[in-house]
């Protein structure tokens, strides 16, 4: 059977399942990324407790701490100055998932005996993961085995494993065989892997733990571990409990790298067996006195609370959640499930301890190094900041966390101010390809677009003194550095040798999108000092004073702003990437062969370089994040020039070619990107799904969704919508968080309507029409050929 867009369907629709119906080595890699459980803290790869002994390179297994990370040299056979140095990749820690099932005197083994019947699902309501199988070992010993898992969305440092056994046809004895495993090996690429794909990891191999100190006690057990040269200590414990009062005896283990605790019950034919393993990791990059005692206390509270309190903890947490962040699609199977995954993973994904961001493939696997991106300003954060701002926040202090790291970095570089980098994770560029990294400056803009957005849906003031106006006046400083007077450019102040969020073209003079976004970020820049200075001058001044701001360089920014070189070509008609795109060779992209997609992977970087190619949107990302400032005539000129030339290489390209293409009524278009994106890891479109989830593209499809077929615009202080569904759904209801409002907007075929759920009366505007909106009263829109009705009706 296929899907919407003609795939074969892997995983069966559901509206609030992932399911994997039968056990298969071909697809396990790929699973394990799937069926991953997270909280935004911890991550843990779909493997199997009970261990794995199929073929290599059919699965990857790893646990992991969002923001724990190895430092590691990058090597350059030629140096240079200023090239990033350490790099910083997230590491696999100590595995603490593992529990093997002895049978009498066989292992529980899916490789070995008969799977009779087979199903683990992803229950996005409940937040678990449960596997449920019937096993007959090659003995003939038959058992049905249930095993469900859960990283605790309430409790950040604690998941649990539930497993549960029935002897079918035998009675016996079941011996769980309990594990922290802390020989942990990162060798998980294949160097050549690494040398041909740039997406695939970082250079971290080997081992990277020390252990420090293991103890084994009764049915607790613990390890810490101390890194080799970031010095991060980690401490993992775990508590167990056999259920039904059973007569079982205990045998406890220390040793090594190694923490053992057996259990072993005399089992009798069709009774259940249940083992509940508790385990929590704290780290040193963690907020507490004694990460030791603190992993400890952890499991002993949550073996006092049990399996249940956390249950219905997760449940609430996960109904509050949706309550704010679903999005309900009628008519299309295939896109509510993959909206809800997208969402799904990226409340599992994102950082919420103002230390931590969202790596490229979340908490999923380590592909891009567990390193943090542009991805999350550009494409993730919008998603928090309309549904759950309080995360959004977070993910910006994150950011503002590195800035000292951001000034030391542009200092390095000869510049004034801050530079972001383009990968890292805890604030030094990781980057070892400069062109594509490092120039990437628009980092810098991207970030304050972000605070800008986040300060206008929250009006949250105190971020934007305390936090966001140090960011923006460093990196409007670092702009101003950067760019310079052109006399043969009109005396333009123009941004030369930068690289664009398209990585096809690199090192380029007045990039159109940089150019544009730096604009912004001045501006906003001598906004945000003029509103500070009136409204707190005794924040300004101990502001200014301590990063040395003084009026004449905010009269600088104005200039730079007001005489920002943007480009334009009279003849065609449309924005040039930059200066130099437009003169390069063009190419029919239908003509290259499949098999040399993607490009990176198969033409050298100065080959694609010389052609107008695009792995990603550039000017048109520009036309959306600033929507305001280009008519539909506009962007669909700029949307037919680059489309066919655009590879879509990248995952982050598919949503905003939709968002687009429904705006100038592409609408088939509009749809088939749109599902690509929300379907890009169940469908497993780049093939690469094994690697770890596209987590930008999966905030893509919150914005192609809500912004694209919701027509969501945030003009100066107004909500706008102007909605258009694709044919076949019958309705999408989303909600909206907007300035301490609530807000229900259902869109169908022939009307749309507002409910206020929260908050002061709001105006906004619809379809070109002002709405005021009252507490609890719907305000419906009808739409009529040629015109609109509106009609209000009180609930
Ligand atoms: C894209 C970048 C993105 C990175 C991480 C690359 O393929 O071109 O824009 O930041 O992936 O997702």
């Amino acid at each position: 059977m296929n899907t919407s867009n003609g795939r074969k369907i892997i995983y069966p629709f559901d509206e609030w399942q992932i399911k994997e119906t039968e056990f298969n080595i071909g697809t396990n890699y790929r699973n394990e990324t799937i069926f991953t459980t997270a909280n935004g803290y911890m991550g843990m790869r779909g493997n199997l407790e009970e261990g794995y002994s199929g073929p290599e390179n059919t699965t990857f297994n790893a646990v992991y701490i969002n923001g724990f990370y190895e430092e590691y040299d990058i090597d350059y056979p030629e140096g240079g100055y200023g090239l990033a140095q350490k790099g910083q990749a997230m590491v696999k820690v100590a595995d603490a998932r593992m529990v093997k099932l002895m049978i009498d005197d066989e292992p529980l083994d899916l490789f070995k005996g008969k799977i009779r019947s087979y199903e683990r699902i992803l229950h996005m309501k409940k937040g678990t993961v449960e596997r449920n199988f019937t096993w007959e070992s090659p003995g003939g010993r038959i058992v049905d085995v249930s095993i469900k898992r859960m990283v605790s969305l309430t409790r950040p440092h604690l998941a649990f494993i539930f497993f549960s056994v029935v002897p079918v046809n035998f009675d016996g004895q079941l011996k769980f065989i309990s594990l922290i495993n802390g020989d942990i090996q990162n060798s998980r690429y294949d160097k050549k892997d690494v040398e041909k794909d740039v997406r695939v990891g970082a250079g971290i191999e080997g081992k990277v733990f020390r252990t420090i100190k293991t103890v084994a006690d009764n049915t607790m057990g613990f390890m810490v571990q101390e890194t080799n040269r970031s010095g991060f200590k980690l401490a993992c414990a775990v508590e167990h409990e056999i259920s039904c009062g059973l007569d079982h005896s205990v045998l406890t283990e220390a040793k090594g790298d190694m923490v053992r605790v057996d259990i072993t019950v005399k089992a009798s034919k069709g009774k259940c067996y249940n083992l509940s393993k508790y385990i929590s990791y704290y780290t040193s990059r963690d907020d507490v006195e004694n990460i030791e005692e603190s992993a400890i206390n952890e499991v002993s509270r949550a073996k006092q609370d049990g399996i249940k309190v956390m249950e219905d903890e997760q449940k609430n947490f996960l109904e509050a959640f949706w309550d704010d962040a679903d999005i309900v699609v009628e008519g299309d199977a295939a896109a509510e499930q993959g909206i809800r995954y997208s969402l799904f993973s990226l409340l599992q994904s994102a950082g919420r301890d103002k230390k931590t961001g969202i790596a490229a493939k979340g908490l999923t696997g380590e592909g891009y190094g567990g390193q943090y991106f542009w991805d999350t300003e550009i494409y993730m954060l919008p998603f928090f900041i309309y549904t759950r701002p309080e995360t959004a926040k977070n993910l910006l202090l994150q950011r503002y966390r590195t800035l000292d790291a951001a000034r030391a970095r542009a200092l390095e570089l000869g510049h004034k101010g801050a530079l972001f980098p383009w990968r890292t994770i805890d604030g030094p560029e990781c980057s070892a390809y400069f062109p594509a990294g490092t120039a990437q400056y628009h980092i810098n803009a991207d970030i304050v677009y972000a605070i800008k957005q986040y300060v206008k849906a929250t009006q949250d003031q105190e971020f934007l003194y305390n936090f966001g106006a140090e960011i923006i006046f460093e990196t409007a400083r670092f702009w101003q550095d950067l760019g310079s007077y052109i006399l043969l450019k009109g005396n333009k102040f123009c941004i030369n040798c930068v690289t664009g969020p398209d990585e096809y073209t690199a090192l380029v003079d007045n990039n159109a999108y940089t150019n544009y976004m730096a604009k912004m970020n001045l501006e906003y820049a001598v906004e945000v000092a003029k509103k500070i200075k009136m409204e707190r001058p005794q924040l300004y001044a101990a502001l200014a004073s301590k990063i040395g701001l003084k009026d004449e360089e905010i009269c600088r920014w104005e200039k730079a702003a007001r005489n920002m070189y943007l480009p334009f070509s009279e003849e065609l008609g449309i924005i040039p990437q930059d200066d130099s795109f437009l003169y390069k060779k063009k190419i029919d992209i239908d003509l290259i062969p499949e098999d040399q997609f993607p490009l990176l992977l198969h033409w050298h970087y100065l080959n694609i370089y010389r052609h107008q190619l695009c792995k990603q949107p550039d000017v048109l990302l520009l036309m959306l994040l600033m929507r305001e400032k280009f008519t539909p005539e506009e962007i669909k000129k700029n949307y037919d020039y680059y489309e066919p030339i655009t590879t879509h290489d990248s995952s982050l390209s598919p949503a905003v070619f939709s968002i687009l293409a429904k705006e100038i009524g592409y609408d088939s278009k509009a749809y088939k990107y749109f599902i690509q994106t929300a379907r890009m890891d169940l469908d497993d479109y780049n093939g690469n799904t094994k690697d770890g989830i596209h987590a930008a593209g999966m905030g893509g499809t919150w914005l192609a969704a809500v912004f694209g077929f919701g027509g969501m615009k945030v003009g100066d202080g107004e909500l706008c919508f102007s909605p258009k569904l694709p044919v076949h759904w019958d309705s999408m209801t989303f909600k909206v968080r907007y300035r301490g409002r609530k807000l229900l907007v259902k869109v169908q075929k022939s009307d749309i309507s507002f409910t206020l759920m929260e908050g002061d009366p709001l105006k906004i505007r619809c379809l070109e029409e002002e709405m005021f909106l009252e507490k609890g009263a719907m305000v419906k829109k009808v739409y009529i050929s040629g015109g609109h009705k509106k009609c209000t009706t009180a609930e």
